[in-house]
């Protein structure tokens, strides 16, 4: 969908579908208020809440409740709004929507599309894209840290950043392309401003924000964390553990989860997407084999892979052939389970023949070690448990903190050489504005923001 032009007045159930107590029908527009004040059949004062029936064209009465007229530009969407909040039964709010559609022909009233009242809504300046996306975030939040985070992005906090970090690059541009313009003052321009060491407290800046934003997301989108190892050392037993719930069948015959199974789990309000795999190990099974096979595939996806292994075996030859063929560059939790199965010596031994490596023991049966396990979980995350709440941020956001990082580190590498190159140093800045402002939808194409409305609801 491309961002919609048509300003028509639109219209649409706000509330969600399913019954409940109130359903609200909105309607956004300009010069909405004639149109109103028939339909609702008295003058409306503004966000006044009137108690009126609601009568069809015909005269009859479809339901009662409340009507409330948001005059523009102090409403929601920038533009005159008309909020009807009847009961909340998908028929009466359906002939309640026919029967304004009906009236508001002549207006051009037509359905909104998914997320148009904060397309209006951005467009008419009323929020930036950064906001915008975190009205979705919060409707979508599935824990009360997201909910938290969301909140944080819709009332600013991270579009502040954004913008402070522009104003700093555009005053840094400026001083540039004044330069620029007199060529023989371009030998002291660096001095002169100390350029180097502006561009150097943006650059920190930048990375602070973009550390957070890295948090932000991993709170919105999880982390993809992958169980590996041999079969029978308790992944479907781990990952029940850590769910508290039986989701995986656990059975004491080895190479019985055939299958991935995902589970979503909280950790502190992190999202974790945890995939048991079958069990790795040489099988001439055809079924077993394709399991196998999966296996690896997930693990090539996971960001974190957790190595869990039988702490009476450590450092049994197959795991050690596991650990050979994991990716590089994806960090590796090794994990040992059942430690519950072992004596003192026996744990003790385990320790020593691990020479003090960063492990893991745990019981999945007995819970021993799982809350360390979800403490290095979180960790590897990037998440600082109880720190403050991060703003909510996306994969397209942290993407452009990296552009402008990129391109602010390339700005930085023209400004040490010794015969400077001025007008490259300019460049540089200029992408680098003009990524950070995609974030916050000062420089967005039509193309982007039709995405980014079209994932939105009806209604909102
Ligand atoms: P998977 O093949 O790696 O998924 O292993 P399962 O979770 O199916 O477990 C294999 C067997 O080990 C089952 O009989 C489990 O009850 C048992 N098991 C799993 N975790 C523990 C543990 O921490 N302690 C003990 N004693 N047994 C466990």
């Amino acid at each position: 969908m491309a961002i919609s032009s048509s300003l028509d007045p639109i219209i649409a159930i706000a509330t969600a579908p399913g019954r409940g107590g109130i359903g609200i029908v909105r309607i956004s527009g300009t010069g909405l208020r004639p149109w109103a004040e028939a339909l609702c059949g008295q003058a409306l004062t503004d966000r006044h809440a009137h108690f009126l029936r609601f009568v069809d064209v015909q005269g009859e009465v479809m339901d009662e409740g409340l009507a409330l007229f948001f005059p523009g530009p102090h409403s929601y969407t920038g533009e005159d709004v008309l909020e009807l909040q009847g009961h909340g039964g998908p028929a009466v709010l359906q002939r309640v929507l026919q029967d304004c559609l009906a009236r508001g022909q002549a207006l051009g009233l037509r359905l909104a599309q998914p997320g148009e009242y904060t397309q209006r809504a951005f467009l008419n300046d009323r929020l930036d894209l950064a906001q915008a996306e975190a009205v979705a975030d919060l409707i979508e939040a599935s824990s009360l840290a997201a909910a938290r985070s969301a909140m944080a992005s819709l009332s600013g906090a991270f579009s502040a950043e954004i913008q402070a970090l522009s104003a700093r690059i555009v005053e840094l541009r400026t001083l540039v392309e004044a330069t620029l313009d007199f060529p023989e003052e371009e030998i002291d321009f660096l001095e002169k401003y100390q350029a180097a060491e502006r561009l150097q407290g943006v650059l920190d800046h930048l990375q602070q924000v973009l550390r957070t934003a890295r948090s932000g997301l991993v709170l919105r989108e999880g982390l993809h964390v992958v169980l590996a190892g041999q079969p029978n050392v308790g992944k479907s037993s781990l990952l029940n553990a850590l769910a508290g719930d039986e989701v995986a069948i656990v059975t004491p015959i080895a190479g019985t989860t055939r299958d991935r199974v995902v589970q979503a789990i909280h950790i502190e309000g992190v999202p974790l997407h945890v995939v048991d795999t079958a069990g790795l190990r040489d099988t001439d099974d055809p079924v077993e084999r394709l399991g196998i096979a999966r296996t690896w595939a997930e693990i090539a996806r996971a960001q974190v892979i957790v190595h869990l292994q039988d702490a009476r075996q450590p450092g049994d030859a197959l795991d050690a052939a596991i650990v050979a063929r994991l990716p590089a560059g994806t960090p590796v939790l090794d994990v040992f389970n059942k430690v519950d199965l072992l004596d003192e010596a026996a744990r003790e031994a385990a320790t020593q023949r691990l020479g003090g490596a960063d492990v893991l023991m745990v019981s999945a049966r007995s819970g021993e070690g799982l809350d360390a396990l979800r403490r290095r979980l979180l960790q590897i995350a990037g998440w600082t448990p109880g720190s403050e709440s991060p703003w909510l941020a996306r994969a397209r956001h942290v993407r452009a903190l990296e552009m402008a990082q990129g391109h602010l580190v390339q700005a930085a590498g023209h400004a040490a050489q010794s015969d400077q190159v001025l007008d490259l140093f300019a460049e540089e800045l200029r992408l680098a504005h003009e990524a950070l402002g995609e974030i916050t939808g000062e420089f967005s194409s039509d193309d982007l923001l039709g995405r980014i409305f079209s994932s939105f609801c009806i209604g909102k």
